[in-house]
């Protein structure tokens, strides 16, 4: 059985230790934002398709989540969740077969589609992207595909959160000089204020992103926007993640194989990997020759190192399912 599609798990101050789905294969996205960590969109649409068999998601899942301790399995691919037109299916069978919350983290492209919303319905969490309300910031910022409308996205994002139960959770990706102004602030906060989330995070691109050029704002105005949304929603309902997650990952047996499948996702620490891997017996210096052997590399970013796909240089294998299990 391939479980190449389940990965982790990895600690997040926002969900615990959390069992990763990647239900995609390949770089598949309705965006292929600035400041992406899987790297530019291979393939940009905005029509659903079927990926993987949902019932052998819930097998994978329910394998590792009987190895290893976690509070939450998340469907959190290298592209957009929600084009898969499974996700409904994926999310009941993995919360029946690991008898965990689930969260799906989407940059909320196609909530404007009523199956896609109704999909989500039985997600415990849903963590939602709100960048900019502002057209050409949109454009910008996030690249969208040429047949999305952000006025559409915006009232499916708004009828989402009317009809939603769970948790709901916002991102806003804050990228020095395109989004980080007070304007912006006013404008995003007084939609996010529509919304009620639950918490909304503020985020900053700390990973290697697909176009060196977004960074993060200086603090000061990472502050200020802060303090305008907070304004809007109340104390305690926004939080900015400064700093990345605390780099602890819990590997189980082939330790190649699973950073393989966590850096198709996002670039994975070399820090932790590193710790992690000590506890199994390998040190650092195998752990990444191991890795280059297999097409990964170390890269520093933000004063961080981080083991990422040469796959940017060996796209064709990038695209593929990855090594097997
Ligand atoms: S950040 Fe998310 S929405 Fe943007 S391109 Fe990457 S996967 Fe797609």
């Amino acid at each position: 059985m391939s479980c190449s599609m389940v990965f982790g798990p990895v600690y997040s101050r926002r969900l615990g230790w959390s069992l990763g789905v990647n239900n995609l294969v390949g770089k598949v996205c309705s965006y292929s934002c600035m400041y992406c960590q899987a790297g530019p969109t291979v393939e940009m649409r905005i029509e659903r398709r079927k990926f993987y068999d949902p019932g052998l998601i819930a097998r994978c899942a329910a394998s590792s989540c009987k190895s290893v301790n976690v509070d939450v399995v998340t469907f959190v691919p290298n592209g957009e969740p929600t084009l898969d037109s499974l996700l409904g299916r994926a999310i009941r069978a993995v919360k029946e077969a690991c008898g965990k919350p689930v969260a799906v983290l989407t940059n909320g492209s196609l909530l404007w589609m009523e199956d896609v919303r109704e999909d989500l319905m039985d997600a415990d969490i849903v963590s939602v992207k709100v960048d900019t309300v502002s057209e050409e910031t949109w454009r910008r910022l996030n690249r969208p595909h040429p047949l999305l409308r952000l006025d559409r996205v915006l009232e499916g994002i708004a009828e989402f959160s009317r009809s939603y139960n769970g948790r709901l959770l916002t991102e806003t990706m804050l990228v020095d000089g395109v989004n980080d102004s007070v304007e912006h602030a006013r404008m995003v906060g007084s939609f996010l204020g529509e919304l009620s989330p639950y918490k909304a995070y503020i985020s900053l691109p700390l990973r290697p992103p697909a176009d060196p050029r977004a960074r993060p704002p200086p603090p000061g105005r990472i502050l200020a926007y802060y303090k305008v949304v907070e304004d809007v929603l109340g104390s305690g309902r926004v939080e900015v993640l400064w700093e990345l997650e605390p780099p602890s990952y819990k590997f189980k047996d082939d330790i190649i194989h699973e950073i393989f499948n966590m850096v198709r996702v996002h670039p994975v620490r070399l820090e932790g990997a590193c710790r992690a891997a000590r506890e199994k017996g390998v040190d650092c210096e195998s752990l990444v020759e191991s890795l280059r052997r297999e097409g990964l590399i170390v890269v520093e970013h933000e004063g961080e190192k981080f083991i990422v796909p040469s796959a940017r240089l060996l796209p064709g294998r990038w695209r593929g399912e990855g090594r097997s299990a």
